[in-house]
């Protein structure tokens, strides 16, 4: 297969996870797998959350499009482009926000700083419901955020 090819199927692929990501974190997550996810919205009481299940489940996923892709073209690629989003979300997510490692640096401007920004105020809201920014390599304008972020949880209007 040309390497042209691999790199666009490598290329959708860690796209295409952004996506699923998203779509896994806003109703999935914050859906019927909350009882692990929920350890992520609560402090940290050792070195794991049980929310670092998902990421075992995704490592092994990516470890079986590796074993699969040495019978079906292009499927290598694939995984290829899952490992690089998971290496990419692992420095995002656990580093430069959680610093579950110590990061190598604190982005202060751009494209980091934001999605760094947008993630704390995914973790503004520690309840299943009520919660923005869903994304790890893409989020929306700050503004946004905090509007829709205010909408959500605006406290009951008053019976009278
Ligand atoms: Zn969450
Ligand atoms: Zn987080």
């Amino acid at each position: 297969m040309n390497a042209l090819l691999n790199i666009a199927l490598a290329a959708s692929a860690f796209v295409g996870m952004e996506v699923f990501a998203w779509a896994m974190h806003r109703w999935v997550m914050h859906g019927s797998a909350w009882t692990w996810h929920e350890s992520h919205h609560r402090p940290r009481t050792g070195p794991f959350e049980r929310n670092d299940r998902f990421v075992l489940i995704f490592s092994l996923i990516a470890v079986a499009l590796f074993a699969i892709g040495q019978v079906v073209p292009g499927l290598t690629a694939v995984a290829i482009g899952v490992t690089l989003y998971g290496v990419a979300y692992f420095t995002m997510h656990e580093v430069l926000v959680h610093r579950r490692l110590p990061p190598p640096f604190t982005p202060r401007s751009g494209y980091l700083a934001h999605l760094v920004a947008a993630h704390h105020l995914h973790h503004a809201v520690h309840t299943r419901e009520g919660a923005v920014s869903f994304g790890f390599l893409y989020a929306p304008p700050l503004r946004k955020l905090r509007a829709q972020l205010r909408t959500l949880n605006r406290p009951p209007a008053p019976q009278d």
